[in-house]
């Protein structure tokens, strides 16, 4: 950000509701946040929070961190004060800076929190482009504290198969190796403009398009939620070249009235993850003279690790794309031997852009990340003769629901404390708004009855509201093996048909 500011000072950085920042403006805030953390104490690999919807406050957060050499840590706005006191202290959280709409949340907690300082993000009556008092008195911080590429960037929470979250390790370099495949499969040049709203605490939202603009000198256009019908208006009123987001976010959009009248014309692609891309949509945006690059990756890949781009679309339908050129891809077998095209196994990916490990949690490392390097996904798939992947099914346990990931163990050691459930399994089953629904099925003590509504608010302080059930199943006994394992693809049977 500091190198753009020389090298690009007047170009559009930032719009952000109506109002405008340049590079140097952009670089001068975020000196001024750095001497402010300073003040407080951050030094280099400290760990700094950020907890809100998208905002610059975010950005400034981030770019100040890692002036001081520090590792910034994004928090998910949707987690509980629960969730999220686990998170700011597995992390170790020097300093949180929390949006002001945020605090009656985590203010609750602050006596069981490590963090020595809570900041707040500033809502200044004047509008965000005002700088408050402390900010404005800071003397902007002269330089920046030199880091390489395996230095920690980021840490960044994603849940585990065990239900507690692990924080992602991704450093400078895998955050910019990301980008530079991006750039490789769908371009990008310093006249982009990115709409951004997909959240920030997300690699997604993050690295996909909002770092990479700015790796570029392009500007980006950023929206504190995502509102289908105000995307729509961007498109338009500032002439977007790209966006990131899931599929449910693009059909969202493609639903409003205005959809058929905007003009789409400036857009190059839009960029999707976190599931294929239904034929369906692709189609209707087609028609709009508009294409998608989709990709697939996680966290851990900081996060892509395929890309499908426009002319692959139809003749590869369903699949995820080819590994960029800076990554490789194969397929395993439970022993972890390499499977040829068409054979299905666990997809494991290498590269420049996969994490360095989870943050204090070597034994999840080591199980994550095997000896030659490769990282193992949990997702199953195939390549096909071309080296193409696709993707079948999922070997951890894990739902994903409008774009969020929710882990069923995490959701079911809740549930399991209702007193009316015996039995309880989290699974997830097909739906066309969320893609998938998230689904209770449990089993009841004699006598004891249950209804979604009771559930949902039974587990509503506990969980974050997308990990809650939209569905509840109740039926007798949960099919398990002799070891007693609940056979979770015997009860999707038994509930999809
Ligand atoms: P996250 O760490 O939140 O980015 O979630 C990563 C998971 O999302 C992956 O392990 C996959 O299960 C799923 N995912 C991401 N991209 C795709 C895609 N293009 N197609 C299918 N599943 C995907």
């Amino acid at each position: 950000m500091l190198r753009r500011a020389e090298l690009n000072p007047e170009r559009k950085a930032l719009v952000f509701e109506g109002q405008e920042l340049r590079y140097r403006e952009f670089a001068d805030r975020v000196r001024r946040q750095a001497q402010m953390l300073r003040d407080k104490g951050v030094c280099i690999g400290d760990r700094v929070g950020y907890l809100g919807f998208n905002h610059p406050a975010l950005l400034e957060t981030l770019f100040a961190a890692q002036t001081l050499g520090a590792i910034f840590v994004p928090l998910n706005f949707r987690l509980t004060a629960e969730e999220l006191t686990f998170i700011i202290n597995d992390a170790g959280i020097h300093s949180l800076v929390v949006d002001d709409a945020l605090r009656p949340v985590i203010e609750p907690a602050r006596d069981n929190l490590c963090c020595r300082h809570l900041f707040s993000s500033e809502s200044e009556a004047e509008g965000w482009l005002h700088l408050d008092s402390e900010r404005a008195a800071a003397e902007p911080i002269a330089g920046a504290v030199s880091v390489d590429q395996h230095d920690l960037a980021v840490i960044m929470y994603t849940s585990g198969t065990t239900g507690l979250p692990k924080g992602a390790m991704l450093t400078h370099g895998n955050l910019l190796w990301n980008n530079i495949n991006a750039s490789m499969a769908f371009g990008g040049t310093r006249e982009d403009v990115v709409l951004t709203a997909a959240p920030l605490f997300h690699i997604g939202g993050l690295n996909v398009m909002t770092l990479h603009a700015f790796h570029l000198g392009a500007s980006v256009v950023l929206m504190r939620n995502f509102e289908p019908a105000e995307v729509l208006e961007n498109f338009e009123k500032y002439s977007v070249t790209h966006m990131f987001g899931a599929p449910a976010m693009f059909l969202f959009v493609s639903q409003q009235p205005k959809f058929a009248e905007t003009d789409l014309s400036s857009i190059q692609t839009l960029i999707c993850g976190a599931a294929p891309v239904p034929e369906s949509l692709i189609e209707l945006w087609g028609a709009r003279g508009v294409s998608f690059c989709q990709g697939y990756g996680l966290t851990e890949t900081a996060p892509f690790s395929a890309f499908l781009t426009p002319e692959w679309a139809v003749s590869k339908l369903g699949s995820a794309g080819q590994a960029p050129i800076f990554s490789d891809t194969r397929i395993v077998d439970s022993e972890n031997q390499p499977l040829p095209p068409g054979e299905r196994g666990e997809i494991c990916l290498r590269g420049p852009n996969i994490m360095k490990g989870y943050w204090n949690r070597p034994d999840a490392t080591a199980d994550a990340i095997d000896r030659e390097g490769w990282f193992h996904s949990g997702d199953i798939g195939y390549l096909d003769e071309d080296g193409f992947l696709f993707i079948c099914d999922r070997l951890k346990d894990m739902v994903i629901s409008g774009g969020e990931n929710v882990y069923p163990a995490e959701v079911e050691g809740v549930l399991y404390k209702h007193d009316a459930i015996s039995e309880v399994a989290v699974i997830g089953t097909p739906d066309e708004k969320w893609g998938e629904a998230v689904t209770a099925v449990v089993a009841l003590h004699e006598g004891q009855t249950l209804t979604l509504e009771e559930l949902r608010e039974f587990a509503q302080p506990h969980l974050a509201r997308y990990k809650l059930p939209l569905r509840l199943e109740i039926v007798d006994a949960l099919p398990r093996n002799p070891a007693g394992k609940v056979l979770k693809f015997v009860l999707k049977e038994q509930i999809v048909g």
